[in-house]
């Protein structure tokens, strides 16, 4: 909202010089005699800069609305990238990420929104946060695809890891399913060591050919 107000502020002061070159300002008889181009043109450059951000956050929750009712099998999955202060008044603000099966609304905790777009700009890098921003996105598509249960909606998502990198552009089904692998051998094998809430996520049978394994036909660890 902030980014918006003041790119409709510097809007506004440009319109407002273009309009005094044609409109006498209250008290004068005539319009201004000049209209600064330099003034107009840097005054719609500020507007546009501010608008930027918003705009291409708008287009990326779009993106991933899209991918996202795709990989949750429901229709009602819609993402939503937090801002910094949407984060600070978020009731879970310490988990990056949240969904809510009723409503099919997928949260993304500032800045794992823009650490999922830098990722996908430059997948062969495989970041930490980076692999981890895509499993965030398939974990919460799950819960939206009806799974509750932490760990098994976790072991969903490293199960169709792939398949959500594929979704969101990292064309290479290698490369796809390595990132998803970085993230099952590293990432959630942590998880199981670091028990507690984070130990929740974590189930020993989330493994190909044991209790949880879908045997999906492009499951990340085929
Ligand atoms: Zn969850």
């Amino acid at each position: 909202m902030l980014w918006w107000a003041l790119s409709i502020f510097f809007f506004w002061l440009g319109l407002r010089e273009i309009y005094y070159g044609f409109i006498p300002r209250a008290g004068f008889d005539s319009p201004n005699d000049v209209i600064s181009k330099p003034y107009v043109l840097t005054t719609f450059v500020i507007a546009a800069a501010f608008a930027y951000m918003p705009l291409r956050y708008w287009a990326f929750e779009r993106f991933l609305t899209e991918k996202a009712i795709i990989l949750s099998e429901s229709s009602k999955a819609h993402v939503h990238c937090n801002t910094v202060f949407d984060t600070m008044f978020d009731r879970q603000v310490f988990a990056a990420g949240h969904a809510q099966i009723e409503t099919g609304r997928i949260v993304f905790q500032h800045p794992w929104c823009g650490r999922l777009m830098d990722h996908l700009d430059h997948p062969e890098k495989m970041t930490r946060e980076g692999v981890f921003s895509i499993q965030i996105f398939a974990h919460e598509a799950m819960h939206i695809r009806g799974e509750r249960d932490e760990a098994k909606t976790d072991c969903q998502a490293i199960q169709r890891y792939a398949r959500a990198a594929q979704l969101l552009g990292i064309t290479s089904t290698t490369l796809a399913k390595e990132n998803g692998m970085f993230y099952y051998t590293q990432g959630y094998q942590d998880r199981a060591a670091i028990g507690g809430m984070t130990g929740q996520y974590y189930s020993d049978q989330c493994a190909p050919g044991k209790a949880l394994d879908e045997k999906l036909p492009d499951s990340t660890w085929n």
